[in-house]
């Protein structure tokens, strides 16, 4: 814990909020876990013990360390449950329009002390700072997937966000034992700017003919040594927000090389958005990932 921060808010029970509030009750805070719907807290929890519990079967925690994390961790529908938390970080749905809305939700109730961050990918912080009531005490919080095993933590600073809130949040990011990386706001920051094209131009790649789901996966794996192929990445990552971060990219930056490709278009349309759908680049529903081309 930190002097600041003691208690933390997340707001979306997805993936990354989930491992979010899996890190953060691991080294000590307390924990609100929100979003709209109780099924969605009630599979956010199950993957936290599910984490919880990998890490504890590689000795990683003790089983008295998963315990008192889950007792550490609360889940709610209401917003009004965020009230009293030292740090609220939103980490709902990569669409603007979602996190201005929760924004505008959760603001009301906060005290006015409190720290507000962004999880997103791609977004700029500037602008979502100034859909809130504290651009200065507003900053980007950028976690990689999956938050309990990823080191790096991208920290990026709104036009408003004041030192106090950039230190503060140094500081909490530092005793979840993770490194920070300071990006500027700029479309997508540093990781993304850099994978999201690379995975685009694998879409393209299987688009065109060129290889099949399989020959690309191995051909990054076994050629450019990547620890996972990047169809299988866009998978883990999900499609739609690859697909919304291409077209912060697109939109931000003005230039055609970012135009997202229209089988990953066509694959969020499926409602194939990779494993937290159980189908996408590969489908999921055996035993063993199948290649869907
Ligand atoms: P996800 O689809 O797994 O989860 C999003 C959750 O947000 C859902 O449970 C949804 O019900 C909830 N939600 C939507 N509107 C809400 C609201 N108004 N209030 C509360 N909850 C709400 O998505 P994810 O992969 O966890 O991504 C979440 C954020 O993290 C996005 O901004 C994304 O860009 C960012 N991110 C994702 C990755 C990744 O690899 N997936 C990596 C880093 C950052």
């Amino acid at each position: 814990m930190t002097d600041r921060i003691k208690s933390v808010g997340v707001v979306g029970a997805g993936q990354m909020g989930a491992g979010i509030a899996h890190v953060a009750a691991l080294a000590g805070f307390t924990v609100k876990l929100h979003d709209v719907a109780d099924d969605r807290i009630r599979s956010g929890m199950e993957r936290i013990e599910k984490s919880l519990g990998r890490q504890l079967a590689s000795e990683k925690i003790s089983e008295s360390d998963k315990a008192d994390a889950l007792a550490r961790i609360s889940g709610t529908t209401s917003t009004k449950d965020l009230g009293q938390l030292d740090l609220v970080i939103e980490a709902a749905t990569e669409d603007e329009t979602v996190k201005r809305k929760a924004f505008r939700e959760i603001c009301p109730h906060l005290k006015p002390e409190a720290l507000l961050a962004t999880n997103t990918s791609s977004i700029s912080i500037t602008r979502l700072a100034a859909a809130t009531d504290r651009p200065e005490r507003f900053m980007g919080i950028h976690f990689m997937n999956p938050v309990p095993v990823m080191k790096l933590v991208e920290l990026v600073r709104g036009i408003a966000t004041e030192e106090d809130t950039f230190e503060t949040a140094k500081a909490f990011v530092a005793s979840l034992d993770k490194t920070i990386t300071v990006s500027e706001d700029f479309p997508a920051f540093i990781v993304n700017r850099i994978l999201l094209p690379m995975i685009n131009e694998a879409i393209y790649t299987l688009y065109e003919g060129v290889g099949s789901v399989t020959s690309i996966d191995t051909a990054m794996k076994l050629g450019a040594n990547h620890p996972m192929g990047p169809l299988q990445l866009a998978d883990f990552i999900g499609l739609d927000t690859c697909l919304s971060i291409m077209q912060v990219l697109y939109d931000g930056l003005a230039d055609s090389k970012y135009r997202p490709c229209p089988l990953l278009v066509k694959y969020v349309e499926a409602g194939w958005l990779g494993r937290k759908a159980g189908r996408g680049f590969y489908d999921y529903r055996g035993e063993e990932p199948v290649p869907t081309r």
